[in-house]
């Protein structure tokens, strides 16, 4: 026995990450009790169906559909079951028999995480969820005990596994859309239903729990702006590998000083442009990665598996160590801070650039049309290209137009009124364009 005392963990849920959890717990039991001071006794593992045929091969006598049984007398509670009932109710209960909570359920977090934050700050309980925002990496223990005593100013990632590796194959295959999500989906990187994925929930849900933690402010889901990558193109694809960028879906928290001098956070997602020379650019197929920018540490980048089960569970057991450590050595939990409570700044106050593409007519005067539209604006433009289709007889023109930095309001507006004149005979593409490099 070593002489180590027991810690009671209790499972909520056997799939893809639980299994791995149960399996490393099991395998690596004198490791993590020699590293811990104390013995992490698993008591059970709740699922749906305790015959279900599994890939890792779980103790029958620990396998239970009684979950709030098991609940009850756990020191540590991990949470695997994913979404939000039953799962909110049993991490509550958890917490009110005073267990430490770890879960890596974003769904959750994003949902209902200053309610369970809370209830676990009443009763000195420790809530952790490295695990629910780009799975093996740690960025949740970064941003909020690393950077503690720094003031982080923007945090760029791509979260979402799934569209990164659509993305990249439009990127370097030349596939088209329909193609990529093809294969994306027949190599089980998509979900029965990819909406979650493709139109950007899964990672509004991330930057959701980014935003919140990073400025110390809690940040709604439906706050945030979200726009999927439903809506790009392999022609967009090509135009932005020939102007020297690619196309990532970003999940953006920043914070930010508004039209009327007010400082608040902005938290947002959508497909955008970024340099080739950026870091970000250089995250192939499904790795996910966090760009964080912060006044004294400068840019910042975590790199890694964003899902997969035991990736997942790497990050789960770490959160797990550290809630077994501060059983032993006693103390609270370290509580949520939402002290700053910065307003949300809707999507039009967002600061940023634009690159357009539009179809124009090929005539004398038009490029002076579109400047003083532009102008009118209050939007200056860094860059113009034209082209015009081979042939003698050729009536329109492509422009590409890449903006400097402007209010996202005037930005919008720009583009409408583009629409809107005779000169323009289609606004075929707008992206936004981030990164500084
Ligand atoms: P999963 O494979 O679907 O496993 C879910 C497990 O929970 C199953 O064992 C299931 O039982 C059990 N379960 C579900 N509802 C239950 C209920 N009402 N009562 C008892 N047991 C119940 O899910 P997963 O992929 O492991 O994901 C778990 C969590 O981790 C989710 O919140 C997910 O968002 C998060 N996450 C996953 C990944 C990843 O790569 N998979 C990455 C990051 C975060 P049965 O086995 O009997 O069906």
């Amino acid at each position: 026995m070593n002489g180590y005392r027991d810690l009671r963990v209790a499972l909520l849920g056997g799939g893809s990450v639980g299994s791995q959890v149960a399996r490393l717990l099991l395998e690596q039991s004198d490791e993590l009790a020699a590293r811990i001071g104390a013995r992490l006794q698993l008591t059970g593992i709740a699922v749906r169906d305790i015959h279900a045929k599994r890939d890792v091969d779980l103790p029958r006598e620990l396998l239970t559909t009684d979950a709030e049984r098991l609940v009850l007398g756990a020191d540590i509670v991990v949470e695997l079951m994913g979404g939000i009932e039953p799962a909110r109710s049993l991490i509550l209960r958890a917490i009110e028999g005073g267990a430490d909570v770890i879960t890596a359920n974003k769904a959750l977090i994003a949902a209902h995480g200053p309610e369970l934050a809370e209830a676990a700050e009443q009763v000195g309980a420790q809530l952790s969820y490295e695990a629910a925002v780009a799975g093996a990496i740690p960025i949740i223990r970064p941003l909020r005990e690393s950077l503690a005593g720094d003031h982080v100013t923007r945090v760029m990632g791509i979260v979402n596994g799934s569209t990164n590796y659509i993305l990249d194959r439009m990127d370097r295959f030349g596939d088209s859309a329909e193609e990529a999500m093809r294969v994306a989906s027949d190599l089980g990187y998509l979900e029965a239903d990819p909406t979650l994925d493709v139109e950007g929930y899964d990672a509004a849900q991330k930057a959701t729990i980014l935003a919140s933690i990073a400025f110390h402010t809690e940040v709604p889901v439906d706050t945030v702006h979200r726009e999927g990558i439903t809506s790009v193109t392999q022609a967009q694809i090509e135009a932005a590998a020939r102007a020297g960028y690619v196309i990532k879906l970003l999940a953006i928290a920043e914070r930010l000083t508004d039209s009327n001098g007010v400082e608040g956070v902005s938290a947002r997602v959508y497909p955008a442009l970024i340099s080739r020379e950026h870091p970000l650019a250089a995250v192939h197929g499904g790795k996910n990665a966090v760009f964080v920018e912060a006044e004294a540490a400068g840019e910042l980048m975590f790199y890694g598996a964003g899902a997969g089960g035991t990736e997942t569970a790497s990050a789960v057991l770490g959160d797990l160590v550290t809630a077994a450590r501060r059983h032993v050595a006693g103390g609270p939990g370290i509580p949520g801070s939402s002290h700053a409570a910065l307003p949300i700044l809707p999507i039009g106050e967002v600061f940023t650039r634009y690159q357009i593409m539009l179809q124009v007519k090929d005539e004398p005067g038009v490029l002076a049309k579109i400047a003083g539209l532009l102008s009118t604006h209050g939007v200056s433009a860094a860059s113009v290209e034209q082209s015009v289709p081979d042939g003698e007889d050729a009536e329109q023109a492509t422009l590409v137009i890449g903006t400097h930095t402007a209010r996202e309001s005037q930005l919008a507006a720009t583009v409408q009124a583009l629409r809107n004149n005779d000169a323009v005979a289609e606004v075929t593409s707008v992206l936004r364009l981030e990164g500084n490099s």
